[in-house]
């Protein structure tokens, strides 16, 4: 992919990611409810089929964060920004116990 295309490509996710912020930040109760009907599942589609590529493999680590030089222990980066934001920040009913986070992060996949 050339550096225009992938400068697009960023550009409308952000804007995309804005634009579903203004809506939960302004929109009224019914269109609410519709965006998040109509939105929600495409979220977390992106997010399954994004974590599915970084699932780890039978040695523990992750193929798409490894490189032939460095491997990547899971989990990875992108595992623990899904925790992160959709366990721990807010999704969850409560945070975690400390330890309970600690293991869960320390990654013994
Ligand atoms: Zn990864």
């Amino acid at each position: 992919m050339d550096e225009i295309l992938g400068q697009v490509l960023r550009s409308a996710v952000w804007e995309r990611l804005d634009m579903l912020t203004e809506l939960a930040n302004r929109a009224d109760a019914p269109s609410l409810l519709s965006v998040a009907r109509s939105e929600l599942p495409r979220l977390t589609e992106g997010w399954r089929a994004m974590l599915s590529a970084h699932e780890p493999d039978e040695k523990g680590n992750c193929p798409v964060c490894s490189s032939r030089w460095r491997q990547q222990k899971a989990p990875c980066p992108v595992w623990r920004a899904a925790y992160e934001h959709l366990v721990a920040g807010g999704l969850a009913p409560q945070q975690p116990p400390r330890h309970a986070l600690r293991r869960a992060t320390a990654g013994a996949r």
